[in-house]
């Protein structure tokens, strides 16, 4: 296979295989919106299932990176300016469920992960860029070369990020009274851009096989993916990789359940807003616990990580952030003790070469873990940001 076969064909591993189990498969290079046909981009109970399955069943999904096909391996960086993010995140799906009923969970195994084109991006995006956006207010990208079980990047020398690869977006369909409410309670954040603008961007809606009035009337209460809900979706959780479980509450019949925005590794906290992004492939089976919201209290998604992890043993170095820094003094505050850890670890990255745009990148899609020290030693939170060492060509410890 030469290089441009790769990029163009895809480098799955399953490609062009018979598994015995139903495949829906994505065009590389194409965006959603010209294979509407394979899923969504919005949250609702009315886009029309793609495929129905019984209990037990498998599905692979293909799906389009959360880009939708916008970014280019190039070296310039254009593409970062101009992308849109209306278009975020194109899903494959839904699945009907045969037998799920409100109530239900649904039990998902996720089997496999992969990558399609075999190409990642990861941004910091000019105005998009996480929390320190004002930090780098020209962004900057980083495209990735996918090999197997590792990544690196010509735009970040010296690094090579072990796979830990997952759906960014997993989730299943909202009722007509949940969506209600996340557009109630989302509504009044929009003016001050804490949510996202979902009357504003319609026409980029791709809500499979509906067109005319359907489109229109889905359309305009639809869901945008960005934040993560109680029916899953974008919840970006880097150990939800292959051997995962998850249990998502039920909210409609035959639970309707999609994924799309494939990571190849992310960091905890996603910090920059980009894990290493690709098209890709997962691999699902399915089963059902009757009446299990009920039975075991559960209104969000739980799941059982997957057993899997980069073998990088006790090598990393920690950071502590804390919820004040000089005469600055927020309350038992975990985000901002997070992003006070992401501060030091990117001025002591500094200290090795690294620039600000490299550092933040790095520990966006590098397998680096935060835990929450305490929340309760009032008036400080201590975060810590753990950094493995193995994934830098050099030794970052200090001496
Ligand atoms: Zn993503």
């Amino acid at each position: 296979m030469t290089t441009s076969d790769f990029r163009t064909r895809g480098v799955s591993r399953f490609q062009n295989r018979d598994l015995g189990v139903p495949r829906f498969s994505c065009e590389v290079g194409v965006p959603l919106a010209e294979q509407a046909s394979l899923g969504h981009n919005r949250w609702h109970p009315d886009v029309p299932p793609l495929h129905h399955l019984d209990p037990g069943d498998e599905v692979i999904l293909e799906a389009p990176g959360y880009d939708d096909y916008q970014l280019r391996d190039r070296d310039e960086d254009q593409d970062i300016h101009d992308i849109d993010l209306s278009r975020t995140h194109p899903m494959a799906g839904p699945v009907y469920v045969n037998g799920a009923e409100p109530g239900d969970l649904l039990v998902v195994d996720v089997l496999d992960i992969q990558p399609l084109s075999g190409i990642g991006y990861s941004n910091v995006l000019p105005g998009m860029g996480g929390p320190l956006t004002d930090w780098f207010p020209k962004g900057f990208k980083t495209v990735w070369d996918l090999h197997g079980t590792s990544a690196t990047s010509r735009q970040i020398p010296g690094v090579t990020i072990p796979a830990l690869s997952h759906p960014g977006v997993i989730g299943v369909a909202p009722s007509m009274e949940l969506l209600e409410e996340w557009n109630t309670r989302e509504d009044p954040l929009i003016p001050s851009g804490k949510a996202v603008d979902r009357a504003a961007v319609t026409e980029t809606s791709v809500l499979r096989t509906l067109e005319g009035d359907e489109w229109e009337r889905v359309a305009a209460t639809a869901a945008r993916t960005m934040p993560p809900r109680e029916n899953g979706g974008n919840l970006d959780i880097k150990n939800l990789s292959r051997g995962s479980r998850v249990f998502f509450p039920v909210y409609v019949p035959g639970a309707l359940f999609s994924s799309g925005d494939y990571h190849f590794a992310e960091g905890d906290g996603e910090i920059t807003w980009n894990a290493i992004e690709m098209d890709g492939v997962g691999w699902y089976k399915f089963s059902l616990i009757k009446g299990g919201m009920a039975k075991y209290g559960v209104r969000a998604p739980m799941l059982r990580p997957s057993p899997l992890d980069p073998n990088l043993g006790p090598r990393y170095l920690s950071f502590t952030g804390l919820s004040a820094r000089g005469s600055r003094q927020e309350y038992l505050d975990a985000t901002a003790a997070a992003i006070d850890a992401v501060e030091q670890a990117i001025d002591y990255l500094g200290k090795f070469g690294y620039s600000g745009e490299q550092a933040y990148t790095i520990i966006s899609v590098a397998p680096c873990e935060m835990h929450v020290g305490g929340i309760v030693d009032i008036p400080n939170a201590a975060v810590t940001l753990k950094v493995p060492l193995d994934i830098f060509d050099k030794d970052i410890m200090p001496k």
